[in-house]
């Protein structure tokens, strides 16, 4: 048998191929940024074909670099960039509009005509521009004859896995995983299909849809021979990487934004503390694994303000050394509100601020002040995740840019008050993608030999008294209210 696994990590900004032998030890990757196309304010765009293109260099350069062949990959899984939208003609295989990135906020106006209540109810989401649904309404209805052709089944819907198992299996394949089915807002969270309610709701033709498969199983063939065997949204694939299988596990990756994930087991947790309940993976034909998810908009983008923006940091790295200058803050708290406060609180009309200065403060106690709020973030939405599940954390797994600040990992756990792990492979995400891969053909038997393959490279642990904490929280949330109501 083949001795590698092969992961796509299809990311927001780049596309990223990795192989791993069977102690999930990374091999070689090869990695390609693609275009950010912003045509206007508010639009976020991407080229599928460049996207598809791009997968496909890749996966030869990982090949290339590690001297193996596609014939010694076992299997292949994907993990990508959810809600993005592509739309292309089935006949040709061609895009016909430009992919509408999950980060577009054109269809703002649309979300006042929808009821938030029906929506979490069958999606476990609330409106938001976030979602692929009415992206792909914009496209039918601003791009001339396209609703005619997709009523006709002529012209296909896809998120980026649809997209790239579409590419890879050359044209033969049209389907997606449940887990990225679940941020489309067009799936009925409780039966795991398309619902008729909302593919009306949102004007949607349903010829235009893919079959909606399990998170791990062999879809098809890619590269001529190799198994593609999975398929998984990205913060999903993180927690699979992180081998979070059981309910109460829970995984907080840290880059521009943070994105807590909480495995909520067989049973979805309706959210009533502004979490989103999506799922979290499906492995064949076994039941659905849910979680509660929560995003935060700005933590490591705190760090690049305070070096693009202020220019008081030479590098992002340089933030632990400055703020390792002094004891602690002194008092002054940064809520990094830059576009709006995202879980716990949804408040777009909020914007950042840094209070508690005095003339005595420096660029270390503000900085210091920067990575404590990537950690209150952080805590506001693992409290939201004990209040809608009523389980408590007893150790956060984690992953992302940021982690490599251990003076902020040292701060997550004194602030959270239990324990923080970080993997010895950072690389999470193409790692769960390959893990459910490779358990879909049987190169892994078990999730007991996943855990067992987990290598943890550090853990940090609470050293504040209770008192501190407690101090802390209220003055962080004495700040968060400074911000609302600003805008
Ligand atoms: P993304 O995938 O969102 O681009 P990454 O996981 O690559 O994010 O992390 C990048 C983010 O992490 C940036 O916002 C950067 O400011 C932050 N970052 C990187 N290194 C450090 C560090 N040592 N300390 C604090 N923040 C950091």
């Amino acid at each position: 048998m083949a001795d590698f696994v092969g992961a796509i990590d299809q990311g927001t900004t780049s596309t990223r191929f990795m192989i791993f032998d069977r102690a999930g030890t990374e091999i070689s990757r090869g990695q390609i940024e693609h275009r950010q196309i912003l045509p206007a304010a508010g639009r976020v765009e991407h080229d599928a074909r460049e996207i598809g293109e791009n997968a496909r260099k890749t996966i030869d350069v990982a090949l290339a670099n590690a001297g193996l062949v596609a014939s010694d990959l076992a299997a292949i899984g994907i993990a990508n960039q959810r809600e993005t939208v592509v739309l292309w003609d089935r006949a040709t295989g061609e895009p016909v509009a430009p992919a509408i990135v999950w980060q577009d906020t054109r269809t703002a106006a649309d979300l006042r005509e929808l009821d938030a209540d029906l929506l979490r109810e069958r999606t476990g989401l609330p409106p938001a521009t976030y979602f692929s649904a009415t992206k792909a309404r914009w496209l039918l209805d601003h791009t001339p004859g396209l609703r005619a052709r997709a009523e006709r089944g002529e012209v296909l819907f896809g998120t980026i896995d649809s997209w790239l198992i579409w590419n890879l299996t050359g044209g033969e394949l049209h389907v997606t995983d449940v887990t990225n089915a679940s941020r489309t807002q067009l799936m009925n969270l409780s039966t795991l299909a398309w619902d008729p309610v909302l593919l009306a709701l949102f004007d949607i033709p349903e010829a235009m849809l893919p079959t909606i498969r399990s998170s791990a199983e062999v879809y098809g063939t890619a590269l001529g021979t190799v198994p593609l065997a999975a398929a998984i949204g990205d913060q999903q694939a993180a927690l699979f990487g992180q081998t979070c299988f059981e309910p109460g596990d829970a995984k907080c990756t840290y880059g521009t934004g943070n994105f807590v994930l909480l495995n909520t087991g067989t049973t979805p947790v309706r959210s009533t503390h502004g979490l989103l309940t999506t799922v979290a993976y499906k492995f064949k034909s076994q039941l659905p694994v849910y979680a509660l998810e929560g995003s935060v908009a700005a933590s490591g983008s705190a760090i690049q303000w305070l070096r693009d923006q202020l220019g008081i940091l030479e590098s992002a790295s340089d933030s632990e050394t400055l703020a390792a200058s002094v004891d602690d803050s002194a008092g002054v708290c940064f809520v990094p509100a830059f576009s709006g406060l995202f879980a716990p609180y949804w408040r777009p009309d909020a914007r950042a601020a840094i209070v508690g200065l005095s003339r005595f403060h420096t660029s270390a106690h503000i900085t210091r002040a920067a990575l404590e709020a990537i950690c209150y973030q952080t805590r506001d939405v693992v409290v939201a995740m004990a209040q809608d599940s009523g389980t408590e954390l007893d150790c956060l797994q984690v992953d992302g840019g940021v982690t490599a600040n251990e003076l902020c990992m040292q701060l997550q756990a004194d602030i959270l008050g239990v324990p923080v792990s970080r993997p010895a492979v950072a690389e999470t995400t193409a790692l769960g993608a390959a893990y459910a891969a490779g358990l879909a053909v049987g190169f892994w038997r078990s999730e007991d030999e996943l855990r067992a393959n987990r290598r943890e490279d550090r853990r940090w642990t609470p050293t504040w008294a209770p008192d501190r904490r407690t101090e802390g929280i209220s003055r962080w949330h004495k700040a968060v209210d400074r911000t609302l109501d600003w805008v």
